[in-house]
């Protein structure tokens, strides 16, 4: 493993669902690796920051409050926009994709399903938001199944569907935290792994999403890692903030 360094997790805003009437975190997550960077996850859009009361989906299901923006949260911690490698998010939903316009000058990690469903006739059918992503196309590499980032095991993207067509998990092996997986909406909070049952109405594929419960079930057995539910609250209230890191 080579001298590879940082995580940084940071709460850019908040979800608010009227399912179970709670806020939730979207996390994001900036990994700094000797051979890159990569910004895992980009929330809540920026924009939503100027609309009073934040900007409704799914029929007021949910909201995205946005109180501090992406843009300065990665300023904070000394990172700017343009000089960030790689982007990737767990899937395309409106609460993960908000900010992929801002990186212009990243490459986009996604699966190929999900690209194909993201620009194919319907992404609506998904509950994707086209106008987030619209203008991202050029920059994707497109993914199909795990994929080592880094070359070295250290930053492996582990395709992990049934959420959507595409979704995918981050597993981290950190050298002194050891291993990590960023669960992205595999499971929404911490009462849908104990009950291994599909978070909200949303799902697209429940068969699928069983079989990735299975699958990252045993890698994280066999890694002995932490499983981040990002919209977990817990997860979140105990996490290191910035200026601390894991690594
Ligand atoms: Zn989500």
């Amino acid at each position: 493993m080579g001298p590879f360094l940082a995580l940084l997790s940071t709460k850019f805003s908040d979800l608010y669902s009227k399912e179970n009437k709670k806020k939730f975190p979207t996390t994001c997550f900036y990994i700094q690796h000797p051979k890159g960077s990569l910004l895992w996850g980009t929330g809540l859009d920026d924009r939503y920051a100027n609309l009073k009361g934040g900007k409704s989906f799914y029929g007021g299901m949910s909201k995205h409050i946005v109180k501090k923006t992406l843009r300065k949260k990665l300023e904070k911690i000394g990172v700017s926009l343009d000089s960030i490698t790689y982007v990737s998010v767990s899937h395309l939903h409106p609460d993960h994709t908000g900010n992929l316009h801002l990186f212009k000058k990243s490459k986009i990690l996604l699966q190929k399903e999900e690209v194909d469903a993201g620009f194919g006739p319907f992404p609506f059918f998904y509950f994707f938001e086209f106008n987030h992503y619209k203008n991202i196309k050029k920059q994707i590499q497109t993914l199909n199944g795990d994929y080592d980032l880094f070359n070295d095991g250290t930053v492996t993207i582990i395709k992990a569907p049934g959420h959507t067509p595409g979704h995918q998990v981050l597993l981290l092996r950190l050298p002194n935290k050891g291993a990590i997986i960023l669960g992205g909406d595999l499971y929404h909070l911490k009462e849908n792994q104990k009950n291994k049952i599909s978070p909200f109405l949303i799902t697209y594929d429940k068969k699928e999403l069983q079989k990735s419960f299975l699958k990252i079930e045993n890698i994280q057995k066999k890694e002995k890692a932490f499983l981040w539910i990002q919209h977990e609250p817990s997860h979140w209230e105990k996490a290191l903030k910035p200026p601390l890191y894991y690594d």
